[in-house]
């Protein structure tokens, strides 16, 4: 029942006619994204993939400047404040049903993704804090969660990483009991964060918690991270990694997520998401009321 008032994509059908249509960018976009330094890329030839359609949005109204850039998600009405001025750890919890109950039912977004993929990186650079994710030099390590008060209105929640190649079998084991606990019993989740490392080709672990995600209602953001590295005759780049991941998506969902490009080195996407969470978030509050 909670989940179904989400703003989020889900597998097909989805819940309603205004979360995503079908659109076509090229992939040409993704690689033109601006970092905060640079200005914003011409918008480009319309030609084959998806837009995230959010609420308040009518397919008719869109154009190709309501899309944030380095993503295929629009900005709707439903956008406002996505300053971080605040935050706050609140409580590392060993079990899901030791997480943190607010009595104000404020929401949270839950980031996860393979061990190494840029997580803490990326909660420091939200937050815009050093430190508050500690950055691990130990992959796989971290089996908690987090949770993290921004601006004492919304949580950012740590989840541990997945598929760490050197963790012990029971380690994975947990973790995976351990995050569907989570995933399966928070009412106040209004969306993940599913990481992705752009780097590297796709992973099969990382399609496989993509669609168990799907499978359970649970309205994901794909974020790919490490989009400042290019690896130049060292396999391929990373807008190649993100076309196959793309193509893999657009194959087992009839309407692809949204999805946007990050760099923890030198900022690209982070404003943009936090702008997309606070359209998911605002939307919430008053699908949640
Ligand atoms: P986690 O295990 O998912 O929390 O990953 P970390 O945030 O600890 O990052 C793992 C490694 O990737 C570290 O060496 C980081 O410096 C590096 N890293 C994280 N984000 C980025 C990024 O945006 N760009 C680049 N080039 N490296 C990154």
């Amino acid at each position: 029942m909670l989940l179904r008032l989400r703003p989020i994509p889900s597998f097909s059908p989805p819940p309603t006619s205004f979360h995503r249509r079908r659109y076509s960018i090229t992939v040409a976009q993704l690689t033109t994204a601006s970092s905060p330094t640079t200005p914003p890329p011409q918008p480009p030839p319309l030609v084959k993939t998806a837009l995230f359609i959010p609420p308040g949005v009518a397919l008719e109204d869109v154009s190709m400047d309501m899309v944030l850039s380095g993503s295929n998600i629009v900005l709707g009405p439903y956008a406002g404040d996505a300053k971080v001025k605040s935050v706050e750890f609140v409580k590392s919890s060993a079990k899901a049903k030791d997480c943190p109950r607010d009595p104000l039912r404020r929401p949270e977004f839950a980031i996860l993704g393979r061990s190494n993929v840029g997580k803490s990186s990326l909660i420091n650079s939200l937050v815009r804090k050093k430190d508050v994710a500690l950055t691990s030099k130990k992959p796989g390590k971290t089996q908690l969660i987090n949770h993290f008060l921004i601006n004492k209105s919304w949580y950012l929640v740590d989840l541990p990483g997945y598929g760490y190649a050197h963790a012990s079998q029971s380690a994975k084991t947990d973790w995976s009991a351990f995050t569907k606990g989570y995933f399966l019993n928070r009412d106040t989740l209004v969306s993940a964060l599913l990481l992705v490392d752009s780097n590297v080709p796709p992973q099969q672990v990382d399609l496989d918690c993509a669609n168990w995600l799907g499978r359970n209602n649970i309205g994901f953001t794909f974020v790919f991270t490490k989009c400042d590295k290019v690896k130049i005759g060292k396999g391929k780049r990373s807008d190649d990694n993100l076309k196959k991941f793309q193509d893999l998506i657009s194959k087992q969902y009839k309407e692809p997520p949204p999805w946007i490009m990050t760099s923890s080195i030198t900022g690209l996407g982070r404003d943009n998401l936090l702008l997309h969470m606070s359209q998911l978030r605002n939307y919430w509050d008053q699908e949640a009321v």
